[in-house]
């Protein structure tokens, strides 16, 4: 049997692609179906077949999932953020529960040895990012557009509300797009690398409140900021607003150079009792409720009593570090950013924390590097690298240095499952593993694990 372009077909969708799309089987053979949804039986039209798998439009719903809701966003179909909105929240967790056991399954190859905890999912999964990048262009009627990009594409979706971000940027996108209509300010075109507003960052403290707004312009200079500036003070707790230039011709967001126009270059938050110092530039994690859940699991799989020698690898702005050294005799955190480093430094420094060091460069190199020369010691080393996860050499050397614990943190549970084999094959054994929605609406999913020394 062949499947060929243009058939139309009827298929059950059992699954939930990377993508938030649908997935299918026709006679054993894979679809992929934007927009179809996990228990619906959906008529398709083929659109393009390879070998053993192929893309589908949906052309109707048969019979629609139990599991579908009215998203609360009506872009959420075209907006590239929220690909799972009309799934029920409870089924969303249950997928990313189900996503994680079965990369330990598959790919890892543990089987009933693992019991994982069941996910913790957000009370309110609404309203719970604290950073945003709105991308801002023109339509064809020449009217500002500011929001985000359609799921794939360039194209900029007007948005005036988006439910998952900090409620305030409703406000400030208003004054934004005020300011910019009335004092006709340039606006940035991607293909002639023309023109000048680029992006607009915000950042807002859950828990101090405090604002930031950055201007992401293709050049130093943005007319009118005065009244830009009176106008973005009307919002209580504006604490920083800026520039930052990227004249490049690139998808990167973010220039190296900074100008504060007003305030502070940062802005300052909490997760538990210590505090972060956030400037435009420096990577902070998104959800602050779910990352201080997702911390506070760290710190007790990492079980520490005030004797204790932690590596932090992968440690970012030091956030994990400092929320680690309070509880540990001394912490050493490695990150590749030397930016970050410094915020770790500083960030250290306002907290009072004199018992946490940091280096920069690349985990699998330093550590190596610091064991063969200086024969470093750990009894706890926690990694939360990105998505592509861990070096075989870096992982090697912790088998060397023999830790009792290794905390895992993961934002790949493929990755993670590949991980977790290596070190499992050497010695280890996973002994707690739990999932955390820190990205509710989209298919990701954060974990924690704790793998410890058999024995
Ligand atoms: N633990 C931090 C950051 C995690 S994100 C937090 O919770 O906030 C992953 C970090 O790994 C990023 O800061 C990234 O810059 C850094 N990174 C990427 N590759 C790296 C490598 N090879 N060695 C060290 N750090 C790396």
């Amino acid at each position: 049997m062949t499947i060929n372009k243009n058939d139309e077909l009827v298929i059950e969708i059992e699954d939930i692609g990377s993508d938030g799309e649908g997935i299918g089987k026709y006679q054993g053979y894979t679809l992929f179906v934007k927009n179809a949804l996990v228990g619906d039986k959906v008529k398709v039209k083929v659109m393009k077949t390879k070998k053993s798998y192929g893309y589908a439009r949906l052309l109707e719903i048969i019979v629609e999932s139990p599991y579908r809701v009215k998203a609360r966003c009506e872009l959420a179909g075209k907006c590239g953020g929220c690909s799972i909105q009309h799934l029920d929240y409870e089924k969303q967790l249950e997928y990313k529960q189900n996503k994680v056991k079965n990369c330990l399954e598959r790919i890892g190859g543990f089987h009933n040895e693992i019991n994982m905890e069941p996910i913790i999912g957000m009370e309110e999964p609404y309203n719970y990012r604290n950073k945003a990048q709105f991308p801002v262009g023109r339509n064809k009627e020449g009217k500002v557009v500011i929001g985000f990009y359609a799921g794939g594409t360039h194209s900029i979706i007007d948005t005036t509300n988006c439910y998952i971000q900090a409620e305030v940027n409703e406000q400030i996108m208003k004054k934004v797009r005020d300011f910019l209509e009335e004092y006709h300010i340039s606006i940035y075109n991607e293909e002639e690398n023309k023109g000048l507003v680029r992006h607009i960052l915000t950042r807002v403290g859950f828990t101090t409140e405090e604002i930031m707004v950055c201007f992401i312009l293709n050049s130093n200079e943005l007319p009118h900021k005065e009244e830009l500036i009176q106008s973005l003070c009307e919002i209580p707790h504006m604490t920083s607003i800026s520039v930052n230039v990227n004249k490049e011709k690139t998808n990167v967001i973010l220039g190296e150079k900074v100008i504060t126009l007003w305030g502070l270059p940062y802005i300052t938050d909490y997760i538990g009792d210590i505090k972060y110092q956030i400037s435009p530039l420096s990577f902070y994690q998104v959800n602050p409720v779910q990352t201080k859940i997702l911390y506070e699991t760290v710190l007790t799989y990492a079980d520490l009593h005030g004797d204790e020698v932690v590596w932090d690898l992968y440690c970012g702005i030091g956030t994990i570090s400092l929320f680690l050294a309070q509880k540990a005799k001394q912490v050493y955190g490695v990150e590749i950013v030397p930016q970050a480093i410094q915020d770790a430094r500083k960030n250290a420094e306002i907290n009072h924390i004199r018992n946490a060091e940091f280096f920069v460069g690349a985990a699998e190199e330093i550590l190596p590097k610091k064991y063969l020369e200086n024969a470093i010691y750990a009894d706890v080393i926690v990694v939360d690298p990105p998505r592509k996860g861990c070096e075989e050499s870096l992982l090697e050397t912790i088998i060397q240095m023999s830790p009792k614990r290794v905390v895992y943190v993961s934002c790949d549970p493929a990755t993670l499952a590949r991980d977790l084999r290596y070190l499992c094959d050497r010695g280890y054994q996973v002994s707690k593993v739990q999932a955390v929605d820190q990205f509710s609406h989209s298919v990701h999913v954060e974990t924690v694990v704790l793998v410890s020394k058999k024995g």
